[in-house]
């Protein structure tokens, strides 16, 4: 190949793509189960487009689709005796057996996959590359957490007990049926909570992991609004854990009206890819535009701020290079197969809505965004210019599609501010400089580090997920790692069982 491929396939080989991502670089967490020692695992390959046959397939589901109707709310009271009174068959049921039934359910997603995708596309409105990732990662879970989860010799796990489990809407598939999966894989009976915008899909998961075999007192499907009824399921003295993927003030507000709860949640990021003077600015650019608005930007790993060093930020060609390849990306309706910018799954309010339209003082537009057609959720990609430490757009979530720039003079003042938020979930450097690569790595305050790659879409096992600082609450296992089902579990001495 070239020089620059052959340097392109080095640094592949060398695992700069991502390698860090393992974010054991930052958080020096030790693997409680070896990874190498725990059976082969290999990532599902997304569909392929190229052959008719899979064009076809997801075009008559999206054709076939519609919006089941949905069970009505169950009893409180007795979906929480049932979940009880189920639970320890399952749990004595042993892990091999559960195992095998997370692997069916791998089978029975993956053969469900058109369906799937026409429900992610129209209830869900993601494109089809996002919706595709999501499927894979579904499946990723079933199987990884099915081959990863072998208890430390010596011990003996006891299962929580009963875990609510309750989905968030910017990743309605993937991320409900890690948790789910997770703590049925380790012994525990499941009450699944839907976001409300997702629930259809949400229903969707319930369905494919009951047709695999996982027992309807073991997983129950439990679809409430966020009022009174789901505080009530929260603070339930029945339910022994709650995983939770929202925002911080979700997670405290749980954690208020129960202190005592054992919360494990995934929550806010204000996320920043920093691009230094030895980065190869194409890549960047085009590694940038996809962390800030794929999903339009609703991803808690999206990256909402890039911190530029001042060569490269006063450089013009850069400046128009980024506005272009913003600017291009297609602005549409899930429906049309060409989106990429997508509608937002609810209208701008409050922070997003600040962010859409207001600019702060000495902050100006490289890209405006704009509202697009009749729908008010459907918004062009923006980028605001001149973000400044410390200001409003530098420390707060917005979760859509805006982009802010911060001139940086240097690495050192580039991490200060990547740091310089109360969150702590992704974290992106560019640079080709492996000098400045360790030295950034080792300084960097996040769950996931990514050098050279987008901050988003984490794969499972490679990649595994979670946060730091005002991102995670709990003991911060990562999703699709090899210690997150052991969150789901106690650990005793064997033989000191009482
Ligand atoms: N795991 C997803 C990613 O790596 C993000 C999940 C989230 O937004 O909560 O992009």
């Amino acid at each position: 190949g070239s020089p620059a491929w052959e340097q392109e396939r080095k640094r592949f080989e060398n695992g700069w793509h991502g390698r860090l991502t393992v974010s054991d670089v930052s958080r020096r967490a030790v693997p409680a189960v070896d990874p190498d020692a725990t059976p082969v695992f290999a990532n599902q390959p997304d569909a392929d487009w190229t052959q008719a046959a899979s064009r076809t397939a997801l075009r008559d589901a999206i054709a076939a689709w519609k919006q089941d109707p949905l069970p009505p709310v169950p009893d409180l009271n007795a979906t929480l005796d049932t979940a009880r009174a189920a639970q320890p068959g399952w749990e004595s049921a042993g892990a091999k057996h559960r195992g095998e039934i997370l692997r069916a359910a791998a089978r029975v997603m993956a053969g469900d996959r058109y369906r799937t995708l026409a429900c992610l596309r129209l209830e869900g409105k993601k494109a089809p590359a996002e919706a595709d990732a999501e499927v894979s990662e579904a499946i990723d879970f079933a199987r990884y957490y099915a081959a990863t989860f072998v208890v430390p010799t010596g011990l003996q796990a006891r299962a929580l007990g009963t875990v609510v489990v309750a989905s968030p809407w910017n990743f309605p598939y993937a991320i409900p049926s890690g948790g789910v999966l997770a703590a049925l894989a380790a012994g525990n009976s499941v009450v699944f909570k839907p976001a409300p915008e997702t629930a259809g899909i949400a229903w969707l998961i319930a369905q494919q992991l009951w047709q695999a075999g996982v027992p309807r007192d073991v997983l129950q499907f439990f679809p409430c609004a966020d009022g009174e009824i789901g505080r009530a399921l929260m603070t339930d003295p029945r339910v022994n854990a709650v995983v939770l993927t929202g925002s911080s003030e979700t997670a405290r507000m749980f954690q208020g009206w129960r202190p005592s709860l054992r919360l494990y949640a995934e929550t806010s990021g204000k996320n920043a890819l920093v691009i230094t003077a030895q980065a190869d600015r194409e890549l960047a650019i085009k590694d940038l535009v996809k962390s800030a608005f794929g999903h339009s930007g609703q991803k808690c790993s999206a990256a909402s701020l890039a911190i530029v060093q001042a060569e490269v930020y006063d450089d013009p060609v850069f400046r128009r290079q980024l506005q272009d390849a913003a600017a291009s990306m297609v602005v549409a309706p899930s429906t049309d197969p060409r989106g990429v910018v997508t509608p937002l799954v609810q209208e701008p309010r409050d922070a997003l809505r600040r962010a859409l339209t207001l600019l702060d003082e000495g902050e100006e537009w490289l890209l405006q965004p704009r509202q697009v057609g009749a729908d008010p959720c459907q918004w062009s990609p923006g980028i605001r210019l001149g973000v400044k430490p410390g200001s409003w757009f530098h420390q707060t979530e917005c979760f859509g599609p805006v982009l802010g720039l911060m001139r940086a003079e240097s690495l050192e003042e580039a991490v200060e501010w990547q740091n310089g938020t109360a969150f702590g979930l992704t974290a992106g450097l560019h640079s080709l400089d492996p000098a400045e690569q360790a030295w950034w790595a080792d300084r960097v305050q996040a769950g996931n580090l990514y050098i050279n790659r987008p901050i988003t879409g984490a794969i499972v096992q490679r990649q595994p997920f979670g946060g730091w600082k005002k991102s995670c609450v709990g003991p911060g296992a990562k999703a699709g790692g090899p210690n997150y089902v052991l969150s789901f579990i106690r650990l005793e001495d064997a033989g000191e069982v009482s």
